[in-house]
């Protein structure tokens, strides 16, 4: 028997996209819809704008959305809420006995919760044992973390890494519906993107991190390395592009660093999940590559990419990551999240 999901924030982007890839999945069913009181009550046909690409799924159009309160009907809750009001709702979701697979900012830097991806530190997930609640919550990074963490574990593992700057290009999907005004946005830069620099400077020092037993229990302390990132807004629709430039801990050729990047694997217990593509990170060679408009579905968009690896006369290398900001940043990572849980036995059946 299929595992009940609910879906927390399930009229806006990431919810959508989250409807979109759980249609058909071989371990989950949708059987709970919420969002904000402004679209409890109403079908989600009505309540939703929809935007995917593809058309509404039937078995969901007539579902009515229900307020974001325990009681719902489901095994678990994946979470593409507003971070005005992420924290306090997953917490009370948590408490209620439910698993709470999160895209929200609000937890992820708590000390007790798994900031999550599964090819990278699948060891945090240990962290769980220090939560008090009979539910518990794990979180997948901010949507431009993903790709530079990915692109950068196989550097760490290595060469270890000394300072990283960053800059991305990212994706107006990322701003959520209506997002950013369409007059700011088309034939624009926008160089700003409220609180994004500092989780690309905090977040990969905390996934790249060992975990380590103090006492017993499970800890994680973020590594000390300088991430410097600046971040732009682009008339690109899917998909982030970032440009980093490493200083790696000892020497390596070129040659050296891109056989370090295609040789990176899922852990086998990972590559196996419905939801893991056949390659985790992909180096691309093509002069021009990658692109959002060429690139960004790479195994279902859960595929990251690499290109342009050589030498940086400032710091050692430089490349470019593109990695999918709805997909591989949202919700393909946190039902991947939610996968491994299931495959570990995380997750159960609830009398709910
Ligand atoms: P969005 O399109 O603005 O959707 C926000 C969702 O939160 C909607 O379902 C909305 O419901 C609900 N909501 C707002 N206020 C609420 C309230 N008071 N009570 C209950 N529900 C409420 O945003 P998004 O782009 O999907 O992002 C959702 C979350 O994922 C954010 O925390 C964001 O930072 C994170 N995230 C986004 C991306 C991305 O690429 N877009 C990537 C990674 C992480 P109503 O429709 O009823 O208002």
């Amino acid at each position: 028997m299929k595992l009940r999901v609910g879906i927390l924030g399930a009229t806006g982007a990431v919810g959508q996209k989250f409807i979109r890839l759980l249609e058909g999945h071989p371990w989950f069913e949708v059987t709970a819809l919420a969002a904000s009181e402004r679209s409890a009550g109403k079908s989600y046909r009505d309540a939703a704008h929809w935007i995917e690409s593809t058309p509404l799924p039937a078995s969901i159009a007539e579902m009515e959305v229900q307020l974001c309160e325990p009681g719902l009907a489901c095994d678990l809750v994946f979470s593409g809420l507003d971070s005005s009001v992420a924290g306090p709702v997953e917490k009370a979701f948590a408490k209620a006995g439910y698993p709470v697979i999160s895209n929200a900012k609000n937890h992820r830097m708590d000390e007790d919760v798994p900031l999550l991806i599964p090819e990278v530190n699948p060891e945090h997930l240990a962290l769980i044992e220090r939560q008090e609640t009979p539910g518990f919550i794990v979180t997948n990074p901010n949507c431009a973390t993903v790709g530079l963490t990915m692109a950068l574990k196989p550097l760490q593992d290595a060469f270890g890494i000394e300072a990283v700057q960053v800059t991305t290009m990212q994706a107006l999907s990322g701003a959520g519906y209506p997002g950013v005004a369409s007059l700011d946005a088309v034939a624009n830069v926008i160089p700003f993107i409220g609180g994004e620099e500092d989780k690309l400077e905090t977040e990969p020092l905390r996934l790249l991190a060992p975990l380590s037993r103090e006492d017993g229990q499970p800890v994680v302390r973020a590594l000390d390395i300088p991430i410097s990132a600046q971040c732009n807004r682009v008339p690109v629709l899917e998909g982030h592009l970032e440009c980093v430039s490493v200083k790696l801990g000892s020497s390596s050729s070129i040659d050296g660093v891109q056989k370090a990047l295609a040789a990176f694997e899922s852990p086998d217990e990972v590559a196996s999940l419905p939801t893991a593509p056949s390659r985790c990170l992909l180096v691309l060679e093509e002069e021009a590559a990658p692109q959002p408009r060429r690139d960004v579905d790479r195994g279902a968009g859960m595929t990251v990419s690499v290109g342009r690896v050589r030498s940086c006369p400032v710091f050692d290398v430089r490349f470019v990551v593109l990695s999918h900001n709805t997909v591989r940043g949202a919700a393909g990572g946190a039902i991947l999240n939610a996968e491994l849980l299931a495959a570990r036995g995380l997750l159960a059946h609830r009398d709910v």
